[in-house]
């Protein structure tokens, strides 16, 4: 899948520049190309590098808005999350929780009993399985080692899990197999607006060359940093939340576990071999581009989950990898994070001008269709209906061994694939984006070396430039963060541009 050139940008002229290449940016490309509209899409950094390689990875109504009495929200995630199940069922699967309820508790057995008949009914039809409550002797027999003191018993109730970054990048797939233009490493710089037509400073963030493009329309979908976006209105609340995965011999759930703490709920999360555990909610206002996993963030997953398995007594030792991500929430500034409805907004803040911001993962199809909605009657309200909840993502089947939820196998194919068809350009791309084998192997930094070989080879890479993804990938996987903004990277080996891109300082 070819990447758009400047040339490709810069000659024409655009119904819509989307700005972002997470989840909401490429559901937006997506809606708007099957819908006839000329479509680009570009991301500063990898498709998904922010917050849509950084959640939870489920598909999910929301148990906990519905205690909250988010009906509306529920009603409307619930539905995405089956419309997802159909349309890409290579990246959903039915996943079973089991949230065990205690005495004197605000989760009560009786009220979590009725709440999760709800949770199935507002699914529209039928939820990926039937929800059923257990008593004290069921949940021991699936959960041997949960604390009992003051165990009522638990329910166990049903919501899918995904493959966030694949999600993104299949959805972005789609949009180029309907003409969207995708290109990654381009930044938005600025914009402004001649005769109903935005003309937009772009910039390479890999070459540093800077060039226009024009756009009837343009959409800011850049999550986290789209209240810094020039000409945005927007005004968010970020919060953070970690992830940790550990080995499913240390905690070996067969399905998913929630443990309540307060108003709040984390998971362990059955992923493969591994098991995920998080999340945290907690403001932040560090820099954006780089939010990480602190260790009172670990400590506090690892305490919350060590109380409720207290035989398991995991450390510090059995944390294979993590992850931090930022809520982009709708500016609230009261209450607290959890508390902070996770609704989404589509404005249209200057004519020709929409921030999309909010939402969730399993809502992102819902606000591209109102986005795309929004644009159509804008331009020409003549324009096709939305097709994406009935169109499978990818037409074909030949994703099996490319993209999927767990992790693919290693393979030369698999990374000629990513490099040639997915727009991977950086080590991390691969081994973050493409296909999660940083946060699912120990061995992950000898997979590196054989990966930076196999990339070397087919996107030309001389040794200097091979030396810089391998120490670059280094940093990475040592200070356990997520990626800094990148170096650029000169596939000529040119050392002269072989500087960093500083880009904190935008954020
Ligand atoms: C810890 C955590 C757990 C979560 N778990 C779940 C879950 O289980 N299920 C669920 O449904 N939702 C979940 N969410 C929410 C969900 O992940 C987010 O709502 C969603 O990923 C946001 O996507 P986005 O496209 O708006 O933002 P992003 O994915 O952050 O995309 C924005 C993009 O814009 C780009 N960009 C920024 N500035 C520029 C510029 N100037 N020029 C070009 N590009 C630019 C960035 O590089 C980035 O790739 C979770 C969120 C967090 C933080």
């Amino acid at each position: 899948m070819a990447l758009a050139t400047e040339k490709d940008l810069s000659n024409r002229e655009f119904d819509l520049l989307v700005v972002g290449g997470g989840i909401v940016g490429s559901g937006v490309a997506r809606d708007a190309a099957m819908r006839g509209l000329a479509t680009a899409v570009i991301d500063k950094q990898d498709f998904a590098s922010g917050t849509s390689s950084r959640s939870s990875r489920l598909l999910h109504g929301g148990i906990r808005y519905l205690a909250q009495g988010n009906i509306g929200l529920v009603r409307e995630a619930s539905r995405e999350k089956m419309v997802i199940h159909k349309i890409a069922p290579h990246l959903s699967d039915p996943l079973a929780f089991i949230f065990p309820t205690h005495k004197r508790s605000t989760w009560s057995l009786w009220k979590l009993g009725i709440g999760v008949k709800v949770y199935d009914l507002l699914c529209g039809r039928r939820n990926l399985g039937k929800s059923t409550v257990l008593n004290r002797k069921q949940i021991l027999e699936l959960l041997p080692g949960l604390q009992t003191s003051n165990l009522s018993g638990a329910v166990r109730y049903f919501d899918g899990i995904t493959n966030d970054a694949r999600l993104t990048v299949d959805t972005l797939r789609s949009a180029c197999n309907h003409g969207a233009s995708v290109t990654n490493y381009v930044r938005f710089i600025d914009a402004h607006q001649e005769n109903d037509i935005w003309r937009c400073e772009l910039q390479n963030t890999t070459t540093n060359v800077s060039y226009e493009i024009h756009a009837k329309c343009v959409i800011n979908a850049t999550g986290p940093w789209s209240h810094n976006l020039p000409h945005s209105k927007t005004s968010l609340r970020l919060t953070k939340g970690v992830h940790l995965v550990i080995d499913r011999s240390r905690l070996p759930v067969p399905d998913a576990v929630v443990f309540a703490e307060g108003s709040r709920i984390l998971f362990a999360i059955p992923w493969g071999e591994r098991v995920i555990l998080g999340t945290t909610d907690t403001d932040y206002d560090g820099p954006i581009d780089s939010p990480r996993c602190e260790p009172e963030d670990q400590q506090y997953v690892l305490d919350v989950v060590n109380e409720a398995f207290p035989a398991v007594g995991l450390s510090n030792q059995d944390v294979l990898s993590t992850w931090a991500g930022l809520r982009p929430l709708v500016a609230d500034k009261h209450g607290n994070p959890s508390d902070i409805s996770r609704r989404h907004e589509i404005k249209m803040s200057h004519p020709g001008w929409w921030d999309v911001t909010g939402g969730k993962l399993t809502s992102y199809r819902l606000m591209a269709e109102e986005t795309v909605d929004a644009v159509a009657h804008f331009l020409r309200p003549s324009i096709e209906p939305c097709r994406t909840a009935t169109t499978p993502l990818l037409e074909t089947p030949n994703s099996i061994h490319v993209s999927g939820i767990l992790p693919p196998e290693v393979s030369e194919a698999a990374v000629e694939h990513y490099c040639n068809q997915e727009w991977a350009v950086h080590l991390d791309d691969v081994m973050i984006r493409r296909t999660s084998w940083r946060y699912y192997h120990s061995d992950h930094m000898s997979i590196a070396r054989i990966v930076a070989d196999w990339m070397g080879n087919f996107l030309g890479w001389s040794d200097v430039a091979m030396n810089r993804e391998l120490s670059h990938y280094e940093m990475l996987a040592e200070s356990g963060k997520v990626p800094p903004p990148h170096f650029n990277n000169s596939l000529n080996g040119n050392p002269s541009i072989l500087s960093r891109e500083d880009t904190y300082s935008k954020s």
